[in-house]
């Protein structure tokens, strides 16, 4: 695979914004060269300095945690960036087309749509599943990106590992697969196979697990060339400060993120045994998330009547496959207890 051959031409020449510090790599210094303001900040800590544009330290980092070398990993505001970045680098607006396989996150086909790139649907199966011929059948000479989610959302399950591989395998464009919810759920997912696939683009988020979704930090590990790419084309200082320095922070902290994701996953267990018991629930899907899905008698009125109770859940009732079925995060204890008082009518 020749990442060369699948970019927008017109990278290639491209030569990136060059910001002040990318001359001089030292950290002590008498800095005149970004019009800094000497003095520190109008705040308590300093944030004066501008932040390091391609945060060495916290890949390093994320890099002993998550077993991807520091060098093919990209660092973006939230997923959504990467997600957006991915569209600007390889597909031409009004020419270029993804494959999405609905129901899916909604962020995909937005931003193809807002960098003008023809969004195609290839829907799971009623089960869930990839159907894999489906999404190579829509494949064409345009064909640029294929966005898999596993586990996906809103559904909770996980993709067949087979079926991703043989996508990865056929689709001669980059195939994309969303971890944001890796964390939850037993598979080590994909991040082993960067070898494997040059054409493997992965998603993981600090938003979900880490419980940091206010800083905006999403990660995406591919090829170095893919990160090349990626890192020309990004805004020059993407990660601000004190983002960088809090995920370290929380990189240090990593038994907190693994004891609340074992909460987590044993609240949800008993989450679905108690929506069970509750009688116009008509079925709740398996999850591998932090979150599940629910079908449930009169969706919509149930999702008004949780509202005003002060209880707010995704309402996917109209969206395909997902008919009548609403989607709840798993919440602490209380707040689990609250959902199901007030949907058994005792709230
Ligand atoms: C929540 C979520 C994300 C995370 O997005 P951020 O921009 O990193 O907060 C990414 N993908 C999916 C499928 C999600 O549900």
């Amino acid at each position: 695979m020749n990442i060369k051959e699948l970019i927008r031409p017109h990278l290639i020449s491209l030569k990136p914004y060059s910001s002040a510090r990318d001359e001089y790599t030292g950290k002590t210094g008498v800095f005149l060269d970004a019009n800094e303001n000497p003095f520190g900040s109008a705040t308590s800590e300093a944030y004066n300095r501008y932040p390091d544009p391609l945060q060495k330290e916290l890949k390093e980092k994320i890099s002993g945690i998550k077993g991807v070398p520091a060098a093919n990993i990209f660092l973006g505001n939230g997923s959504d960036e990467p997600i957006d970045l991915m569209m600007r680098a390889f597909c031409e607006p009004g020419n270029d087309n993804v494959i999405i396989t609905p129901p899916t996150y909604g962020m995909y086909e937005v931003s193809a749509e807002i960098n003008h790139v023809e969004t195609r649907k290839a829907p799971l199966s009623a089960d869930f599943q990839l159907r894999e011929e489906e999404v190579l059948k829509m494949v064409d000479e345009r064909t640029k990106l294929i966005f898999l989610c596993s586990p996906n959302n809103p559904t909770a399950n996980r993709m067949n590992k087979a079926a991703v591989e043989r996508i990865l395998l056929s689709f001669r464009g980059i195939v994309i697969v969303d971890e944001a919810y890796i964390d939850f759920c037993d598979s080590p997912g994909f991040s082993g196979k960067l070898r494997d696939y040059p054409n493997l683009v992965i998603l993981q988020t600090f938003s979900k697990a880490w419980g940091l979704a206010a800083l905006r930090l999403g990660m995406a590990f591919a090829s170095e060339e893919i990160i090349y790419f990626l890192n020309k084309i990004k805004p020059p200082y993407n990660i601000n400060q004190a983002t960088q320095q809090l995920a370290l922070q929380a990189i240090e902290n990593v038994e907190w993120k693994n004891q609340k994701v074992k909460e987590i996953i044993a609240l949800r267990e008993k989450l679905v045994d108690e929506l069970g018991r509750i009688p116009k629930v008509e079925k709740i899907f398996p999850s591998e998330a932090n979150f599940v899905l629910v079908k449930i008698q009169d969706a919509k009125s149930v999702f008004d009547s949780l509202i005003e109770n002060k209880i707010i859940v995704r309402d996917r009732s109209r969206v395909t496959l997902c008919e009548g079925c609403l989607r709840i995060t798993v919440g602490t204890e209380e707040e689990n207890k609250a959902l199901v008082a007030a949907l058994e009518g005792k709230a």
